[in-house]
């Protein structure tokens, strides 16, 4: 996604310095994709229409458009779980067996 930008870490020196509730921002306790995703989707752009189907279906929210108009995964928040390519009406997503 252009111009994204994390928001910045924390400094939490103690658990004391943790607060109550979830509001940390991402990334801060675990890493980008911590590495149990088993399967990635991979957009085919020639088969792909743009149509937003897996834009809206993605539960993470890790499907975002360009400016070109092209659909792309982060794969830091993608957990692979698929149901961006079982709906996706023209199988413009593969599951890819992760290395
Ligand atoms: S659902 Fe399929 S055709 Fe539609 S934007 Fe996603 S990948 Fe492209
Ligand atoms: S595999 Fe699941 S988490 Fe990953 S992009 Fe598709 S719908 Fe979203």
């Amino acid at each position: 996604m252009k111009n994204f930008k994390m928001s910045p870490k924390p400094v939490l020196k103690s658990l004391n310095d943790y607060p109550m509730g979830s509001s940390m921002p991402s990334f801060h306790i675990t890493e980008g994709n911590a590495g149990w995703r088993v399967y990635r989707p991979v957009i085919n752009h020639e088969k792909c229409v743009s149509c937003y189907r897996c834009y809206y279906v993605c539960p993470d929210g890790a499907i975002h458009k360009e400016e070109d108009n092209s659909f792309h995964v982060d794969y830091d928040f993608c957990k692979g779980c698929g149901v961006c390519a079982h709906e996706c009406k023209l199988k413009a997503i593969d599951m890819v067996k992760e290395a």
